[in-house]
């Protein structure tokens, strides 16, 4: 049996590629805008990093990270990558360069999932995180920047999740009220729910099971719970948002996987992509970097699941080898000749293609028609022989002549035509 990728990972070949690349350029143009430098950290960290910062609870430091040992250490390949850019933040003192620090990443996570569509093993994340402050308009502005980068790329259809889980004052009353709430519906209560109300009660929030659902709709509410300053701060950003024309519902149930969530959370729901729906998420987390031996401030910021947002954009596309020109020869004496047009053709920014699998002069024409190719032209012995060359266009059938000596000027001009004529056409 042949060697294949792992279960839950894949390979990107070229005719994706593209769209990975126009999703990371599009990202890094608007991080830029919004002043987030690049950030890149290691693919593997000591695996205590993620336990302690991400939290035992967690399903993913429950059950889905990679972990290897070498020599004394347990590494865990990440499965995330906050945890790993607050741990630089710290290491390299980052807060004393400038107090403020907005960075971003783009990579590859690890986790041991069940693979499904939109969810694999080995997948892959753009995120930010502004680190250093508590201030509300940095919750709207990570929201505005992956409105603006889901902007750039075309990619509409979907809703704006908010809520909040209040600082720690907050936080710790509406815990004692779901608590208690939930102590006294234990019988209506999934076995995990059950387990959650001393290790981890707000994931009751986010329970599938309709029993469960039933109870927590009917329980107290976070919003009833907060404190005047988180109330205020929450207030700020839904105005923000408000002035900034950006819709988004409150949902009061949403709480996210990872533990270090403090204050607000969010998701990007996309309408399209059924089960596994989040495109991005994300939320504020001010306790982590002093909680990993930092300074005590406060930090915000979101992840978004690059193959969800590939899946969305995948439509419209098309193969970037796909050549501009084919130059179909007949008889393989004119090769030599063809050869050299196409790379003085290439060396002018045309990019021209030939065959080499010894076809027939019509089933090279049916190759260039089956790639898409838009201009093709003919040389036998006759074109040989003349050095003029008819240039057709395959969508309108019109032809060009051009010579040996003008093919280059003719073509490039013929395309700039046609590029302008139809941009997302172009191959
Ligand atoms: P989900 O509810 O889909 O499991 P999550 O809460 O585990 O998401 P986060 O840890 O917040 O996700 O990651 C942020 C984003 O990364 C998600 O919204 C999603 O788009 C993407 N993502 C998370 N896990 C996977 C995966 N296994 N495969 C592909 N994309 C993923
Ligand atoms: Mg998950």
């Amino acid at each position: 049996m042949a060697i294949k990728a792992p279960r839950g990972t894949f390979d990107i070949l070229p005719d994706r590629a593209v769209l990975w690349n126009r999703v990371e350029a599009a990202a890094r143009k608007i991080f830029q805008l919004y002043g987030y430098g690049e950030i890149r950290t290691p693919i593997f960290e000591n695996a205590e990093l993620f336990t302690a910062s991400i939290g035992e609870t967690t399903d993913i430091v429950e059950k889905e990270m990679y972990l290897f040992q070498k020599g004394r250490e347990t590494y865990a390949l990440r499965p995330e990558a906050t945890a790993s850019v607050v741990r630089a933040y710290i290491q390299h003192n980052l807060h004393k360069t400038r107090l403020f620090q907005k960075l971003y990443y783009i990579g590859p996570m690890f986790r041991a999932e069940r693979p499904q569509a939109g969810r694999y093993r080995q997948f892959h994340q753009i995120g930010v995180e502004a680190i250093g402050s508590i201030d509300p308009l940095l919750d709207a502005e990570c929201i505005l920047m992956a409105a603006a980068l889901f902007e750039e790329l075309g990619v509409g259809g979907y809703t704006i999740t908010l809520n909040t889980l209040g600082g720690d004052e907050s936080r710790g009353r509406y815990r004692d009220a779901l608590r208690r709430y939930l102590l006294q519906q234990t019988s209506a209560l999934c076995e995990n729910c059950r387990e959650r109300i001393e290790r981890n009660v707000f994931r009751a929030l986010d329970c599938k099971e309709p029993g469960c659902r039933e109870v927590t709709r009917k329980g107290p509410n976070i919003h009833e719970h907060l404190s005047d300053a988180d109330r205020e701060s929450f207030h700020t950003l839904t105005t923000t948002l408000e002035d900034a024309g950006i819709p988004y519902e409150v949902d009061r149930f949403l709480v996210r996987g990872l533990d270090y969530y403090t204050g607000v959370v969010y998701e990007f729901l996309h309408r399209e992509l059924g089960a596994q729906n989040a495109i991005c998420a994300g939320g504020r987390y001010d306790h982590l970097v002093a909680d990993r031996g930092g300074p005590d401030v406060g930090a915000t910021g979101f992840a978004l699941g690059m193959e969800r947002v590939v899946l969305i954009i995948s439509q419209e596309v098309k193969d970037p080898r796909t050549p501009q020109f084919f130059l179909v020869n007949v008889g393989d004496e004119t090769r030599p000749e063809v050869f050299k047009l196409l790379e003085q053709l290439r060396r002018h920014g045309v990019a021209a293609e030939m065959d080499h699998e010894g076809r027939s002069t019509k089933a090279q024409m049916r190759v260039a028609n089956k790639l898409g190719v838009p201009f093709v032209a003919v040389i036998g012995p006759d074109e040989v022989a003349s050095r003029v060359i008819r240039i057709k266009d395959m969508e309108t059938a019109e032809e060009k002549s051009a010579t040996f000596d003008t093919i280059v000027q003719v073509l490039t001009q013929t395309l700039k035509a046609y590029e302008q004529e139809s941009p997302d056409s172009r191959p």
